[in-house]
């Protein structure tokens, strides 16, 4: 069978019927939320598929968020071995971030993104008007990847974010993206920088046990990582502060010694020792001897950046 199925969540089935109809191809719907970002999910999206009479010149069309252009790639890259894939990015992080860089995923019950593989789109149908619909804390996301991408990649980015419309900041978001992964797509190296404020991110969002949106935990990640290059002599302290004024610093509740051991399971930590993007600059990343994360002793962690052992939650 030649021809095409659309993969989407039900928020977006509902929200836009007619666009998904436009492509005249069976539509396999999922619940909307990150629980259907699993193998269960993709297993039945499988069984729909040869139902269908899908095969391996069928091409999958991933029309969502973030967690369906995971899925939907994950699902493209595995049936038959793999088929074509487009792209159709709805919310702001998805057309920035989860659309572009060729990363799927689904999550295991131990973990997020566990269970994946490379895969690039043939395509990526952008349509700005999606984001018409979109919820404000779903904007907040994709603009602090906005400014991240900015942060380690294209300083015009950050400085002229409030001038330059919504179709120029994603536009040129994704050329910077994509610039840092063209060399090197499967993540041995540059493409690290992308992760710049996701390392305490991350470890905030896990210990909220998600209940601290991603985009806030990224955001606290991306002002307590730049204090960490600023007190390590890379920052200014001029730029530290632009840094500080445009991203929402959420106050945490957890520990330091939860944040260091949280800190320690990251993937790009060492032995236990957490490394971390750092900046120059705002636009220029910290490089030293060819790495792109550096090592922060678990002192100056504590010391520098985590100066109280608790921190009172603001809201
Ligand atoms: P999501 O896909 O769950 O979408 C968030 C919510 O917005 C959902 O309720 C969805 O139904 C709704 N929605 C989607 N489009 C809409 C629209 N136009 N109008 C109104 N509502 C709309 O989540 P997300 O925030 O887009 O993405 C998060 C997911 O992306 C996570 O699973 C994350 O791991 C993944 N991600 C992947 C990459 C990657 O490189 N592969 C990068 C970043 C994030």
């Amino acid at each position: 069978m030649k021809g095409f199925v659309v993969i989407t969540d039900s928020t977006v089935a509902m929200l836009y019927a007619k666009e998904v109809g436009n492509f005249n191809a069976p539509v396999i719907v999922v619940e909307t939320g990150e629980k259907s970002k699993s193998l269960a999910t993709a297993e039945t999206i499988f069984s729909q598929m040869v139902q269908m009479g899908c095969d391996r010149h069928t091409t999958v069309i991933g029309f969502g968020g973030g967690m369906i252009c995971d899925l939907a790639g994950f699902v493209a890259s595995t049936f038959c071995r793999g088929v074509s894939l487009i792209l159709v990015p709805t919310t702001l992080l998805a057309m920035v971030d989860a659309a572009i860089g060729g990363k799927t995923a689904v999550n295991l019950p131990c973990g997020k993104n566990l269970v994946g593989s490379f895969y690039f789109p043939e395509r990526i149908l952008l349509h700005v008007p999606f984001l018409n619909t979109l919820p404000d804390e779903q904007w907040e996301n994709g603009i602090v990847e906005i400014l991240k991408i900015g942060l380690v990649a294209d300083g015009d980015l950050f400085y002229r974010f409030s001038e330059w419309s919504m179709q120029t900041l994603i536009e040129r978001a994704i050329e910077a993206k994509r610039r840092i992964i063209a060399q090197d797509p499967y993540e041995s190296g540059k493409r690290a920088l992308l992760n710049f404020g996701h390392t305490i991110g991350h470890a905030l969002e896990t210990l909220s046990g998600y209940t601290l949106a991603h985009g806030r935990a990224v955001a606290t990640g991306i002002v307590l990582e730049a204090r960490l290059s600023h007190v390590l002599g890379h920052l200014s302290a001029a730029e530290l502060c632009l840094i500080e004024a445009r991203f929402p610093f959420s106050c945490f509740s957890f520990s330091v010694g939860e944040i260091i051991e949280q800190l320690a399971r990251d993937k790009k930590s060492k032995q236990g020792v957490p490394h971390f993007v750092l900046l120059k600059g705002i636009g220029e990343p910290y490089v030293a001897g060819g790495c792109f994360c550096h090592p922060v002793a678990t002192s100056l962690l504590m010391q520098e950046i985590f100066r109280a052992e608790s921190v009172k939650l603001e809201k």
